[in-house]
C-alpha cells in the first residue's frame, strides 16, 4: 500500500510538530504560573477558569498527539488507512480529513452509537 502514503505521513508529521508545539507552549505557560502568588482576587478567579480551560485543551492534544503518532506507527508498519475493527480499508475521503483516523466510517458510527446508549455494558 503505497498509494497516498506519503502524502498521509507529511499530513500526519505537520500535525505532529503542531500539537508538540502548542503542548510546549502550554507546558511553559504552566510553569510561568505559581498559584497563589496574584495580588487581586479577581484575577485569580479568571486565571484558574483560564488554566482549567487550557488544561483541558492540552489534554485534548495530548490524546491527539498519541492518535497521530499511532497512525504514523501504522504507516511504517503498512497497516495504515486499515480500520482496525473490521480490517477493510478506511475511506479515501475520510482519511483525508482524519489522517489519524481508526476506523471506517461504518464502524465509527457504530462504537459512538455504543457510547451513547448503554455505557459500559457490553
Ligand atoms: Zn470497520
Amino acid at each position: 500500500m503505497t498509494r497516498n502514503d506519503e502524502r498521509f505521513r507529511q499530513q500526519l508529521e505537520a500535525e505532529r510538530s503542531e500539537l508538540l508545539d502548542t503542548i510546549s507552549h502550554f507546558k511553559v505557560a504552566a510553569r510561568n504560573k505559581k498559584p497563589g502568588l496574584g495580588n487581586h482576587m479577581a484575577d485569580d478567579g479568571t486565571e484558574a477558569f483560564d488554566q482549567a480551560a487550557g488544561l483541558a485543551l492540552h489534554r485534548n492534544d495530548e490524546a491527539l498527539l498519541s492518535e497521530v503518532d499511532a497512525a504514523l506507527v501504522r504507516l511504517d508498519k503498512g497497516a495504515f488507512g486499515v480500520c482496525e475493527r473490521c480490517g477493510s480499508e478506511i475511506d479515501y475521503a475520510r482519511l483525508k480529513a482524519l489522517p489519524y483516523a481508526r476506523l471506517c466510517i461504518g464502524c465509527q458510527q457504530h462504537v459512538e452509537e455504543n457510547m451513547k446508549g448503554n455505557g459500559h455494558r457490553r
